[in-house]
């Protein structure tokens, strides 16, 4: 039997702009894995919602058909149509005292789990901890047709950070050992990245 291998598409691209004032513009990417589950990563800004919900029809999906939600961390950019899926399953990793370990939002309620490298939540989904921009950062990595896509939420957050020359400010990451760390392990993994704020690209090895 010929195994079915995920498929990931992304949805909405995000993106970081300047305005005038020194405000920044910012959005999330949203991403979809079509595997033995629906399963989307991040759910970006209030001002895609009508994006994301558009982008699922062409898929032949609605908000109530996406099983499992997964937020790479718990910045505001990258959450706010969580209220959409309310009938997902959401994963998040919290930081604070429970390394390796990931929350579950079940019916309403919260469950704790270890899920960390585990491939339970979906058929070829892993994820994987990779803080750095924040303490409570994971990534997801699918195993497609295509090889290894890693979404990495703001572990990488567009294509510029595969340059490890390229060194965050302090004041934006919460530890920049830990965000290079991090960047230099999704390099090794994956064939394609999916940023925070960007276009998926290849990684050339
Ligand atoms: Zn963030």
């Amino acid at each position: 039997m010929v195994e079915v291998m995920a498929e990931v598409k992304v949805l909405v691209e995000g993106k970081h702009s300047m305005l005038e004032g020194k405000k920044l513009s910012i959005s999330s990417t949203v991403t979809l894995i079509k595997t033995d589950k629906n399963i989307l990563i991040d759910t970006g800004a209030f001002v895609d919602r009508e994006k994301i919900i558009e982008s699922l029809k062409k898929e032949n999906l609605t908000p109530q058909d996406i099983e499992v939600i997964i937020l790479t961390h718990l910045h505001l950019d990258h959450l706010m149509n969580l209220a959409l899926f309310n009938k997902s399953k959401v994963y998040c990793k919290f930081k604070s005292n429970y390394p390796g370990q990931m929350h579950n939002i079940s019916e309403g309620y919260l469950e704790r789990f270890d899920l960390l490298g585990d491939a339970k939540i979906g058929k070829g989904i892993n994820i994987i901890s990779t803080p750095g921009h924040s303490l409570d950062m994971v990534s997801v990595v699918v195993d497609t047709d295509n090889g290894k896509v890693v979404i990495a939420g703001d572990s990488l957050p567009n294509e510029d950070w595969v340059d490890l020359k390229k060194q965050p400010l302090e004041m934006l990451v919460y530890d920049v050992d830990e965000f290079n760390k991090s960047r230099k392990k999704i390099l090794e993994i994956a064939n394609y990245i999916i940023p925070g704020h960007g276009k998926m690209f290849e990684v050339k090895k």
